[in-house]
């Protein structure tokens, strides 16, 4: 059935609609409705159509596409290149470079073709979705929520691939981060990298890192509670719009910021638990503390190694 629109240019229609539509998300926003489902986020429609947003919201569905079974192959390996690279065991020599496996992100969705329909909302169900990244990133950039705000060069958002099955969040950029505006760039992110690397997956490709906090605390102290309260909103829409399989939260205060507890990393480290009640999330030992000699160091970077394994195991990478 087509309805017509006499006189009236179609485009200014679609505006006219995409408008109220914006109104009335963003009264949801302030009234504090979450949760997204699947198949009406507008904010991948910006990103082109999504084979995904067919997908039944629940979490628990697999995602076959994500699957990189050609990387149990190389399962053997990352022990002891990662053993190598965080020094745990001076014996263990260096694992030859593996071949670099296949990407286990979707490449980039194809361009919408002109007959494609705009996302179907039913004003009567949905809740708010998130803004897109590059939305949320910009206001991130401009943002002056807290203190922070005075003192940082740059803020902070991410690096590596949004469309990641994988999210890897830290505690909030350190001076490297602040003068280059990417997280995970300095001593704590080369070891990232190595310990992602250990796991069979491509630091750029396979995974997404980001922080608590987009902005550094002057001399790296710890965010403070005003500052994480500010800053969370934030990460929690990011964490909705890339919609990972599994988080991997690093040190005290990213497990502090996601589960409300002042429970130390050592407690909690190796056990999942839920981030919203949905994505599995296995809290770890932060790379910095990792790097820092102590009588614990070796024995921290076994653990550290334990809890990559698990996650590797849930996402199907890895046996036993
Ligand atoms: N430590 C963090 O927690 N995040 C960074 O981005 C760098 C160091
Ligand atoms: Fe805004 Fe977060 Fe930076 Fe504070 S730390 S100014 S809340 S972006």
């Amino acid at each position: 059935m087509s309805v017509e629109v006499p006189d009236e240019d179609p485009r200014v229609e679609l505006g006219r609609l995409a408008a109220s539509l914006r109104a009335y998300l963003e009264t949801q926003r302030d009234s504090g409705a979450s949760g997204v489902p699947r198949g009406e986020r507008l904010a991948r429609s910006a990103r082109g159509p999504d084979a995904e947003g067919a997908l039944p919201a629940h979490p628990a569905q697999p995602r076959p596409h994500r699957q990189a079974p050609e990387i149990h192959a190389q399962a053997q390996q990352p022990q002891r290149a990662f053993v190598a690279a965080t020094h745990a065991a001076p014996a263990a020599p260096a694992a030859p470079a593996a071949p670099a496996p296949e990407p286990i992100a979707p490449p980039a969705a194809p361009p919408p073709s002109r007959g494609d329909a705009p996302p179907s909302v039913s004003i009567g169900t949905i809740a708010t979705p998130p803004r897109a990244l590059a939305v949320l990133q910009a206001e991130v950039a401009a943002c002056t929520r807290c203190g922070l705000a005075a003192t940082r060069t740059n803020t902070v958002f991410s690096r590596g691939n949004p469309e990641a099955s994988i999210v890897f969040i830290g505690e909030a950029p350190g001076a490297d981060e602040d003068a280059q505006g990417v997280p995970f760039v300095g001593r704590a992110g080369q070891l990232l990298d190595k310990m992602i690397a250990a796991m069979g997956l491509d630091p750029e490709r396979d995974v997404y890192v980001c922080n608590i906090v987009k902005c550094r605390p002057p001399g790296n102290r710890r965010p403070e509670a005003e500052e994480l309260e500010a800053c969370t909103p934030y990460l929690d829409e990011q964490l909705a719009n890339v919609s990972p399989k599994v988080l991997v939260a690093m040190g005290n205060t990213a497990v502090g910021a996601l589960f409300h507890t002042k429970m130390g990393i050592t407690r909690l480290r190796g056990e999942w638990k839920l981030y919203k009640g949905r994505i599995p999330t296995m809290p770890t030992y932060h790379p910095s503390y990792l790097l820092r000699p102590s009588p614990q160091q070796g024995e921290a970077k076994r653990q550290a190694w334990e809890d990559l394994q698990a996650v590797m195991k849930k996402l199907g990478l890895k046996r036993g």
